[in-house]
């Protein structure tokens, strides 16, 4: 039997297979024929590319696509079942816009190539930098003084990490300024969260002493809420984990600390102790910072003495087995640490 398009009669063996009693022409035309207008505006922040979407501005990859997709199958008022592609062309100032429908086993689609004016202009974000506004300052100073080489390379190591773990994609960065003052760095940061962010690395990764301050600035007129301005104070520890604290011929090998207790392993029997900052200071402790080196336990057979090979100078050394730290065995590699011509281990000592 001869079929016959519903819509321009058109004869089936002269269009092609019918898809719901239509030709292809007609069917695309019925079901796709959605007002693309031929050019769309779009608002770029030209300092970090973000694409204001609604009120909002939003960040990532091909964002600009995503951003006029969504525009398109909402102004469009466009159904489920039909998909909506855009993609790029080689003109920068071009896209294609591909609307596809699939019926009795066939895709039918329709493209259509708009024009893309992009309106330069600055996020919401990158405005506030570019006016030097900041919410919260972390005002790192060292612990004596100006910062020391040491302490600097504990703040990159920090911005490395800040960086790495506070979803900068989305957000953008959130540094507004690093600052030269006196006795050490202030970091301003756009908002509390990040500041916190950031000095909570400090603290735990590093033994940063942080403490946190706020400040009323404002009262927001629109909304009537009190606006703070978040202060936290870092200062570089004068101990940190994994230094030799000497006191008198004992020497402490610091494992944790905390504002005013640091917490140590007294290396001559291994026992666990706290230590007072106050009471440090006024014993006139030393501080020594230690390399670590690797070496094979031999034997620890012996009740009195265990054997160690240092493997880099290629010697034996024995240590006195209550100053072994309880859980090495036989056959393990350990770091050890010689501090005034002792040698003592010290691994897992500090708790990951
Ligand atoms: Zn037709
Ligand atoms: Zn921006």
């Amino acid at each position: 039997m001869v079929r016959f398009c519903a819509i321009c009669g058109r004869r089936e063996d002269e269009v092609g297979t019918l898809i719901e009693n239509l030709c292809s022409d007609c069917y695309r035309e019925l079901k796709l024929s959605f007002p693309i207008p031929r050019e769309l505006r779009i608002e770029e922040c030209e300092e970090c590319g973000a694409v204001k979407k609604g009120g909002i501005w939003e960040k990532g990859e091909n964002v600009i696509l995503k951003v006029v997709e969504d525009t398109l199958r909402k102004s469009l008022k466009i159904p489920r079942n039909v998909s909506l592609k855009v993609e790029p062309t080689l003109n920068e100032d071009e896209l294609t816009v591909k609307l596809m429908v699939s019926a009795e086993g066939r895709t039918v689609v329709n493209e259509k190539v708009i024009k893309l004016r992009k309106v330069k202009r600055l996020c919401q974000r990158c405005a506030r930098i570019a006016r030097g506004q900041y919410s919260a300052i972390v005002q790192v100073r060292g612990k004596e003084g100006e910062l020391s080489a040491k302490e600097r390379e504990v703040l990159s190591e920090a911005f490395e990490i800040f960086n790495k773990k506070f979803s900068v994609d989305r957000r953008g960065t959130q540094v507004v300024d690093v600052e030269d003052v006196r006795g050490g760095v202030d970091v301003k940061f756009l908002s509390h969260q990040a500041a916190k962010f950031f000095a909570s690395i400090l603290k735990d990764r590093f033994g940063v002493l942080t403490k946190e301050s706020y400040k009323l600035i404002g009262v927001d007129r629109s909304s009537g809420k009190r606006t703070f301005r978040l202060t936290i104070s870092a200062r570089m520890p004068k101990y940190k984990k994994g230094d030799i604290v000497e006191i008198g011929s004992e020497h402490v090998y610091v494992i944790d600390v905390a504002k005013d207790v640091i917490k140590g392993v007294r290396l001559s029997d291994q026992r666990e102790i706290s230590l007072r900052v106050n009471d440090l200071e006024k014993q006139a402790a030393k501080v020594r910072v230690c390399k670590l080196r690797k070496a094979r336990v031999i034997s620890l057979r012996d009740q009195v003495i265990a054997e160690l090979l240092d493997e880099s100078r290629g010697k034996v050394i024995e240590i006195p087995l209550r100053q072994i730290p309880l859980d090495v065995k036989e056959g393990d590699e350990v770091d050890i640490l010689e501090v005034e011509g002792k040698t003592y281990v010290v691994t897992g000592l500090i708790k990951p």
